[in-house]
């Protein structure tokens, strides 16, 4: 098969589109026909070398996969044939520990994500677990591209807001840096739970794209850095509920200093740098929850593709490269001037 693979880590010229061995097939796995593959952030950091991760060379990136099952494991029950549209669950538990048994795989010691831990999509074909590939109904409309830009930032997003910060009918809800897919995502369900939404961008194309969403303002952060003033004036010096922030170091005190008392923030990325410091005397004197969020178990991506099937969240495709421009993609990424998901087809 063709597959885009990095040898050594670095910068987007280590990335390749070369000839690779077939993917075998497990007695429990399918062997899936690769229609789309979407980027994330977490490919920019796996190909750039994260410590601690050791990876097997040439590495495949890609985690959030749609396609067709072409072949099933002698194991693999009658429910899943060749032919059927499926996407990838890109997380992978031990299916036995505490967590995994409670259904929080994604706290699971062994948890690992395809494209990350595992070779993943950037490939015309992957092996993967069978109960990892869920079906797409042949009522859904979406194509394989939607599909593709579905399972982690969906996931991830309704972990974070739904799960995590609770939200509710009411809840002014700010989201930092809107223009990524969870952020995309977490626009959508924000607003499907009756949540009242401010959005923030270094920006002003894609707060005015927001704002056609269903964002109701959108605050320039790097002409307005002093965003939770803007915020605190829009709320009527109340403040926010719920603040979803996966930008880190650059945005977090501000993020902090948006919330209304007992309000909620939840980290689900830090795009911008790890650390961050903290007024523990406004940590306990205004009640707010400091929450952490990342991807998602199995039932809460079945839940969310409920609404994504029946067309009530829509993931958004910004623009489709072919895979063997793959390099092209996460230079635009890297530089953030998406809004949607960047999509490789093999
Ligand atoms: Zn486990």
């Amino acid at each position: 098969m063709k597959a885009t693979v990095f040898h050594k880590h670095g910068s987007p010229d280590v990335l390749t589109y070369e000839n690779f061995p077939d993917p075998e097939v497990g007695l429990n796995q399918v062997l899936v026909d690769v229609k789309a593959v979407a980027l994330n952030h977490l490919d920019l950091f796996v190909r750039g070398g994260i410590p601690g991760l050791k990876l097997e060379m040439p590495h495949i990136l890609g985690s959030d996969i749609s396609g067709v099952i072409k072949e099933t494991g002698n194991a693999v029950s009658d429910e899943l044939q060749p032919g059927q549209k499926v996407i990838i669950d890109p997380g992978r538990s031990c299916g036995v520990c505490e967590y995994c048994i409670r259904g929080e795989e994604s706290l699971c010691a062994e948890y690992g994500i395809i494209g990350e831990h595992y070779r993943g999509g950037y490939a015309e074909l992957i092996s993967v677990d069978a109960k990892n590939a869920i079906p797409i109904p042949e009522s859904s409309e979406l194509n394989f591209n939607q599909a593709a830009a579905t399972p982690l930032t969906f996931m991830t997003a309704w972990r974070t807001l739904v799960s995590k910060a609770r939200v509710k009918p009411g809840d002014d809800v700010l989201i930092i840096g809107i223009g990524g897919g969870v952020a995309l995502a977490a626009l959508q369900i924000a607003k499907l739970a009756g949540a009242r939404v401010i959005v923030t961008s270094s920006s002003d194309e894609k707060l005015e794209k927001a704002l056609k969403l269903g964002s109701t303002i959108g605050i320039n952060h790097r002409t307005n850095p002093d965003f939770h003033k803007e915020v605190y004036a829009f709320t009527n010096r109340r403040g926010v509920d719920v603040v979803v922030d996966s930008v880190g170091e650059a945005t977090w005190e501000k993020s902090l200093r948006s919330l209304t008392k007992g309000g909620r923030l939840v980290t689900c990325g830090a795009t911008s740098g790890p650390k961050a410091t903290i007024n523990l005397n406004l940590l306990f004197w205004k009640q707010f929850e400091i929450i952490g969020s990342t991807m998602g178990s199995r039932s809460e991506l079945r839940d969310v593709l409920k609404l994504v099937w029946n067309g009530e969240l829509n993931p958004i495709v910004d623009r489709v490269f072919p895979l063997s421009k793959a390099q092209g993609a996460h230079e635009i990424l890297e530089k953030g001037e998406q809004f949607g998901k960047l999509v490789l087809n093999p």
